[in-house]
């Protein structure tokens, strides 16, 4: 994830399934989703952790618990920064080859892709963990506590996994040895993808991560038909698994505005352009896009201002002032409509001072949202992977690189709670250098990936 994140569990039990992304009001008290009959039936997938396949990934994975734990740990003490995750990457790839897979490396820089052959002909499915961390200096008081540091922007900076994509990628190996153990009664392909550079470069290392992957061919050959994706959230119980239907998170887009001033003495603004004075206007105007612009009953979205940056000195109107904000959307036509609105309501709000404003728009990571028909197919598979905590989510203003997986094929993204139940309402949140991952969570992490790959696989194209 890009930003602060912090999903809310919508725990009504009426939520229908299509409206579940939009459910308005959280119910009082816990409540776990309604039967899900109506998804069963329209479920193509045979139920593996009810079949003996199920109960072999479920033995293979139990034992293997202990292993999760420490590899997770490992890369815990050992996080790299986006598109430098050299070590990261090296174990990964070392793990995959001890199940007998042999890994691609060097997939968009530093990313690993694993082909587990199945023992019957079949669908091709993807499983993706994210592996890089973040410039924030580790505060929680852990054994595995992160010290390394790196550089960041020309400065040093600490490094953490306080994203959580540490227990992604361990998560993903439990899944992928629990699959390897059974691939002889697989019918059909998995294709474990470890993915760099999620939460952002440089500009001009662009393109990067998921995008990347995706445009060196990762879908292809074998040509994926579907693909899962699983991120932790402490703004959730530990083991509780969140899913929604349709757009999930946001598309997150940077813009930039300068407005163009005339400098002069503060003493005589009648013989300048203020840009201050048009800078505010524009960023008041700004905000009747959300609440005058866009039809709300449809989706929502955010516009917000970050940076207003202008002047120096209190009796100089300046020559410029500098606005930088985001834009967050769900839909590819509000986008749009958004770009135009910042873009027309800068230029004509500069124009009628007398000036101009130049406006920029940096497009970020596209709408992630989940194919509905798949998750009305794999609904029955979390609820036998994590029986009674599985929750409708609402939507998340973050972002994520996985929608560029889930725009080329049918995809599902899945959030998993890592805070102990009785500190979700204080828990620090994802990003934070106090993000705390209750390890407790993870085997549950892992069960949903390998069944999410086992149970798709069997229920055919
Ligand atoms: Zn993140
Ligand atoms: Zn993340």
């Amino acid at each position: 994830m890009t930003s602060a994140l912090r999903p809310s569990v919508v725990l009504s039990a009426v939520c229908l399934p299509l409206a579940a992304c939009a459910s308005l009001h959280d119910a009082p008290s816990v409540a776990s989703l309604p039967p899900t009959a109506s998804a069963a039936s329209s479920s193509a997938a045979a139920p593996s952790v009810a079949s003996p396949l199920g109960a072999a990934i479920d033995a293979r994975l139990k034992t293997t618990e202990a292993k999760l734990i420490e590899w997770r740990r490992h890369l815990h003490q050992h996080p790299e920064l986006s598109n430098r995750e050299v070590e990261t990457s090296k174990f990964v790839a070392e793990r995959l080859r001890e199940m007998g897979l042999e890994p691609r490396t060097g997939v968009a820089k530093h990313g690993v892709v694993a082909v587990i052959r199945g023992g019957k002909p079949g669908p091709v499915v993807a499983l993706r963990a994210d592996m890089d961390a973040l410039p924030v200096k580790e505060e929680v008081d852990v054994p595995f506590k992160s010290t390394a540091t790196s550089t960041y922007d020309g400065k040093t900076v600490g490094v953490m996994h306080a994203c959580g994509h540490d227990t992604h990628v361990a998560m993903l190996l439990s899944a992928a040895d629990a699959l390897v153990s059974v691939k002889n009664e697989l019918t059909g392909t998995v294709v474990l993808i470890f993915q760099p550079a999620e939460e952002g470069v440089p500009r001009d290392e662009y393109p990067a991560g998921a995008e990347l992957m995706v445009s060196e061919g990762v879908l292809e050959n074998p040509k994926v038909d579907a693909i899962f994706g699983l991120h932790v959230f402490a703004s959730q119980p530990a083991g509780v698994v969140g899913w929604c239907k349709g757009p999930m998170l946001a598309a997150a887009d940077k813009f930039e505005i300068i407005v163009n001033g005339h400098q002069t003495h503060g003493s005589k603004p009648w013989a300048g352009i203020d840009p201050i004075v048009i800078g505010s206007e524009i960023v008041s105007t700004l905000q009747t896009i959300v609440s005058r612009d866009l039809d709300l009953t449809h989706e929502p979205a955010v516009v917000t201002v970050g940076v207003f940056d202008s002047g120096v000195r209190n009796n100089i109107i300046p020559d410029k002032a500098r606005l930088v904000g985001t834009l967050r959307t769900f839909d590819d036509a509000m986008r749009k409509e958004v770009h135009e609105r910042v873009t027309l309501i800068a230029q004509s709000v500069a124009a009628a001072h007398g000036t101009t404003a130049d406006v920029h728009i940096e497009t970020g990571y596209p709408v992630t949202a989940n194919d509905v028909a798949l998750v009305d197919r794999m609904l029955p598979t979390l609820e036998r992977a994590a029986p009674g905590s599985v929750k409708p989510i609402r939507k998340i203003t973050g972002a994520e690189d996985f929608s560029f997986f889930a725009r080329k094929v049918p995809g599902m993204f899945v959030c998993l709670g890592i805070t102990p139940l009785a500190d979700v309402e204080k828990a620090d949140s994802n990003h934070s250098p106090r993000f705390y991952v209750d390890e407790s969570a993870l085997p549950t992490g892992a069960r949903v990936m390998a069944h999410l790959a086992a149970d798709y696989l069997a229920g055919g194209r």
